[in-house]
């Protein structure tokens, strides 16, 4: 099923950059599309010789417990540094952290040809590593983190960009699926949830314009792994993807102070032009208006599709794709 959907994917891909070329053509563009392709067509990742844990309790949990790694997506502006985040636990339920163990880092990406060594880390007693990455050209690039002792491997993403790069910003659970969870605190479900009818044509049909896609959700971080499995089986690109770093508490989530705060880094200090916003949510309503995205391209869709001035999507996708996204125009970037 997960191989039909890449295939589909990459046939898609193919016709994406014979359709760019045309564009092109007719109009010099300064800025670069995302490099969807150069991620997706990332040489086989070898991962590194496995060593001996430092701890005997970490064996014990990677023999008892399933991994949920994960790398924090990084969007950065061309020129500066990126720190990226890996964070290591075990347990669906216990989510422990693999503490004061070695992680090897590595990236693929724009005009690469094999991956890179980023270094060894050890984690911190939060499981963490901060992984620092410079350099890196206007591109898109695949993280790889293999915990030593197990080869356990978690995948993130990095964005360089430069401002003025258009984007269109997507919130997942009730706007892309049918169902919030975070309502009814259906965990589970979050791998296999039904999306709305023509939810992922839509925002195909962005990442075919040259937009930038941000996936901003209210999901805490140990669901990445979750979403990303959601992503694939759904044939999307799984990033730019923001997960909830701070919700360590999910019984008392900060979900708008967060996204608003999100929103704002990524307008303000990257400069990145978001044109468009979709959500479902109240907090979704006020975090993008707080945030100072245009209430007339912000798409709400469910109880609260209107609130506050706010475009409503009525029922499913169909109409708003045939109308208000097929009439976007191409985010005027070269592939
Ligand atoms: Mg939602």
């Amino acid at each position: 099923m997960k191989h039909f959907a890449l295939t589909t994917l990459s046939i898609i891909l193919l016709t994406m950059s014979s359709s760019f070329t045309a564009a092109q053509d007719t109009d010099p563009q300064t800025h670069t599309c995302p490099d969807y392709a150069s991620v997706y067509d990332a040489p086989a990742f070898e991962k590194p010789s496995k060593k001996s844990f430092r701890n005997f309790s970490s064996k014990m949990l990677s023999w008892f417990h399933q991994p949920y790694h994960m790398v924090h997506d990084e969007m950065i502006k061309e020129g500066t540094t990126a720190t990226v985040v890996g964070k290591f636990d075990y347990g669906t339920v216990i989510h422990k952290d693999l503490e004061q163990e070695y992680v090897k880092a590595y990236i693929f990406g724009t005009n690469q040809t094999n991956w890179e060594y980023l270094g060894r880390f050890k984690t911190n007693s939060d499981g963490k590593i901060f992984v620092p990455v410079a350099n890196k050209q206007e591109g898109d690039y695949t993280i790889k983190m293999a915990v030593e002792g197990d080869l356990s491997v978690a995948t993130g993403y990095l964005t360089v960009m430069k401002p003025g790069r258009k984007a269109v910003l997507f919130d997942i659970d009730g706007t892309l699926t049918l169902n919030d969870f975070q309502a009814v605190g259906d965990y589970l479900g979050v791998e296999t949830a039904s999306t709305h009818a023509y939810a992922t044509d839509t925002v195909w049909a962005y990442v075919n314009k040259g937009y930038q896609i941000v996936y901003i959700t209210g999901r805490q971080y140990w669901m990445t792994k979750m979403t990303r499995n959601w992503f694939n089986s759904k044939g999307l690109f799984g990033w730019h993807l923001r997960t909830d770093s701070n919700a360590e508490n999910p019984l008392q989530p900060q979900t708008q102070a967060y996204k608003r705060a999100y929103i704002e880094h990524l307008t303000n200090d990257l400069g990145l032009d978001i044109i468009r916003a979709y959500g479902n949510a109240d907090t979704d309503v006020y975090a993008y208006g707080e945030a100072g995205l245009d209430k007339n391209e912000t798409y709400i869709i469910g109880e609260h599709a209107g609130l506050e001035g706010t475009q409503a999507i009525d029922g499913d996708y169909s109409y708003h794709l045939t109308t208000v996204v097929a009439d976007t125009p191409y985010a005027g970037c070269s592939w």
